[in-house]
């Protein structure tokens, strides 16, 4: 059933297609192919057998990536206004419209903490609506025909056709970042966004990275349940950097469990490689034990935290390691090659 190679090159070709001839008056055909690769890593398999995602959970996707875009973006600089920034060509973007106003009127620090109040149902409501009678509509429309490569429509829902779902977890980073950056040129590009842009050169990381004071924030937390010992090597820290276990080049979302207590040093010999065995089996004790202060550090600082997903990521990324012959760092220039036991262990 896995999709062959010729298979998955006619798959990354049409998506390549996607990204130049479709028409994107609005971010959301970016939102939507970010959500669809997330959850075929959290949901799906590698069987490439069809995945049925509800709309319900593809509009949780996108309240969790336009949660951060929805606040007022400010350049710090004389001469530039501070102001939500425009996703739509002529108008705002009505899903981030519907987040301000659910931001307004509730307390919410999190797209994850606004999920426990009674009136989140009626925004994924409203979100699933948008999304069902736009992206979901129109994504697949290219060059002035159909082309319905990824999935179809049932009531409520899409069904990821044979293959997709495989594909989307085999170039996940890829499709992450063919449309970020597509997202960040679309945002540049509107002009109602000149006003607050300026010169700015830091939308990116507003638009998707972590924010240095939550990062400071889960050091803090993260030193604090550790005693200040270093993830890696045991030993204590002092000046800690927070590492991303699952690297970020491999999956650029922070999901709170997958952050960790590092050594500069220990962390800058990481660097993009996965971690070996040892620290993988160290690391699901250690989620799994601080699984509450990990959430509660979580929503203090504003991140996604949800170990099940954080798990499944692990899980694709090892299997994907042993796939592409990856290596994993065990310390200082000392690598193994993943192997089966990585996997079985998440398993
Ligand atoms: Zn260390």
């Amino acid at each position: 059933m896995k999709p062959s190679p010729e298979e998955q090159l006619v798959f990354l070709s049409k998506l390549q297609r996607l990204f130049s001839e479709g028409d994107f008056t609005a971010t959301y055909k970016f939102a939507l192919l970010i959500a669809l690769a997330d959850l075929a890593v959290e949901l799906g398999n590698d069987s490439g057998e069809p995945l049925e995602l509800g709309h319900r959970g593809i509009a949780a996707k996108f309240i969790e990536l336009y949660w951060q875009q929805s606040a007022p973006y400010s350049t710090g600089r004389s001469g530039t206004s501070q102001d939500v920034l425009v996703q739509n060509s002529g108008t705002q973007a009505a899903v981030i419209t519907a987040i301000v106003e659910f931001r307004q009127n509730n307390l919410a620090a999190t797209a994850q903490s606004a999920r426990l109040l009674p009136s989140y149902q009626a925004l994924i409501l409203k979100v699933g609506q948008t999304v069902s009678a736009q992206p979901i509509n129109y994504l697949q429309n290219l060059g002035g025909g159909t082309d319905p490569f990824l999935y179809e429509r049932v009531r409520g829902a899409i069904i990821l056709k044979r293959g997709v779902a495989y594909c989307l977890r085999r170039f996940q980073p890829l499709v992450q970042q063919l449309a970020r950056s597509r997202w960040v040129g679309h945002v540049k590009r509107n002009k109602l966004n000149s006003p607050r842009l300026g010169e700015a050169d830091d939308l990116e990381s507003f638009l998707f990275e972590t924010p240095r004071q939550a990062l400071t924030i889960i050091g803090a937390g993260l030193k604090k349940l550790t005693s200040s010992h270093c993830f890696y090597c045991g030993t204590t820290v002092h000046d800690a950097d927070v590492d991303h276990f699952v690297p970020f080049s491999m999956y650029p979302r922070d999901l709170m469990h997958n952050f960790v207590l590092a050594h500069p040093a220990c962390n800058r010999s990481k660097s993009d490689t996965l971690a070996a065995l040892p620290h993988l089996e160290r690391w699901l004790e250690f989620i799994t034990r601080h699984d509450d202060a990990l959430n509660e550090i979580g929503e203090t600082a504003g991140r996604i935290s949800d170990r099940s997903s954080c798990r499944s990521v692990a899980q694709w990324g090892y299997s994907n390691a042993i796939s592409s012959g990856g290596q994993a760092w065990i310390k200082s220039n000392s690598y193994e090659s993943v192997n089966q036991a990585y996997v079985d262990c998440l398993g």
